[in-house]
């Protein structure tokens, strides 16, 4: 076996709950996370030395060097393998970049399946997700899929029983927002608006939707605490909001830290209106239309590969 593919895919948060800032710096967190039909495709291949070469929409924007998530994800899975790193490691993009879509995160929980099934690791699952923990937040869930609560730091996970397919609309925007800076601007609302910080618990309505496969209640509790923030640094985002809600979605929210605005609709036929709706406001960049939950990251048979 010289190359391994694994297809992963993006993640919507149906509710992100922030919480204090915790003496480590990151906040305390609730965020159920919901996996959808964009994905990349991460391809490992044994080489001379560790290359990242990346292809699809905003590549440019995707560091190529020892930043790169999935790079540090071959490096750590290595240095615990006690192997060397050498590959070379494509990312063909499909989830947004900077987009609030945990697109580096998933290349992450990617590249850890490529290289353990590369380097025959044998690394049980639940490992290589505390692994991807260290990596990042998001990285778990990536790996995970389907539709799960995430408390601490969003990486401790539990799946949430969910039935039904959701539809969704997801309206791009051009350029993407810093997480660091959104989280940042959220704290900076929060302590001119005085108030305190609650902590974050699950929305039990929201659960209640997922369990009963309920799409109109689900549109209905749709919250992100980071949304203020989002749209106080990119004030364009409330006229995307306004155009999908207008356009007939059952609920909107930006997703994550944005800024990719992310919309339900009722069915695949209601996603098309929703989609229509958005490009004909000209308040973002280009739609995608998907639908969840969908499993997390998996390995694709040779024979399948394009
Ligand atoms: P999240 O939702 O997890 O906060 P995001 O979806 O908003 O993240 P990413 O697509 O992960 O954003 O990109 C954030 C930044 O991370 C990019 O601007 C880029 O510089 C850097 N980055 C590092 N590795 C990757 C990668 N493999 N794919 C995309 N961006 C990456």
């Amino acid at each position: 076996m010289n190359s391994v593919t694994v297809q992963v895919p993006a993640k919507v948060n149906l509710q992100l709950a922030v919480g204090a800032v915790r003496p480590d710096g990151y906040h305390e967190l609730v965020s159920v996370f919901h996996a959808v039909s964009l994905y990349d495709e991460v391809t490992v291949t044994r080489a001379d030395e560790l290359v990242v070469t990346v292809e699809g929409e905003n590549a440019d924007d995707v560091p190529v060097d020892r930043s790169n998530l999935a790079a540090r994800a071959v490096a750590l899975l290595a240095d615990r393998l006690g192997q060397s790193p050498d590959v070379h490691v494509h990312l063909r993009k499909g989830i947004p970049v900077a987009g609030g879509m945990a697109g580096g995160s998933a290349d992450a929980a990617a590249a850890l399946v490529a290289c353990d099934t590369l380097w025959r690791g044998n690394t049980p699952r639940d490992m290589l997700r505390r692994l991807g923990a260290e990596l990042g937040s998001d990285v778990p869930f990536s790996d995970l899929g389907g539709t799960a609560i995430g408390t601490g730091r969003g990486e401790r996970l539990a799946a949430v029983p969910t039935v039904g397919v959701y539809h969704w609309v997801f309206a791009l925007a051009d350029g993407g927002l810093s997480t660091p800076a959104v989280y940042g601007e959220c704290d900076r609302l929060r302590e001119a608006a005085g108030t305190p910080v609650p902590d974050p618990a699950p929305s039990e309505s929201l659960i209640a939707a997922l369990r009963a496969g309920d799409v109109p209640a689900l549109g209905a509790t749709l919250t992100n605490d980071l949304q203020d923030a989002a749209i106080s640094l990119r004030p364009s985002l409330r006229a995307t909001l306004d155009a999908g809600l207008a356009g007939g979605a059952l609920g909107g929210i930006v997703s994550g830290s944005g800024p990719t605005c992310a919309f339900l609709a009722a069915d695949e036929a209601g996603a098309r209106t929703v989609a229509r709706a958005l490009a004909a406001s000209g308040t973002c960049r280009t739609t995608r239309v998907a639908f969840g939950q969908v499993g997390g990251a998996r390995v694709v048979p040779q024979r399948l590969r394009s």
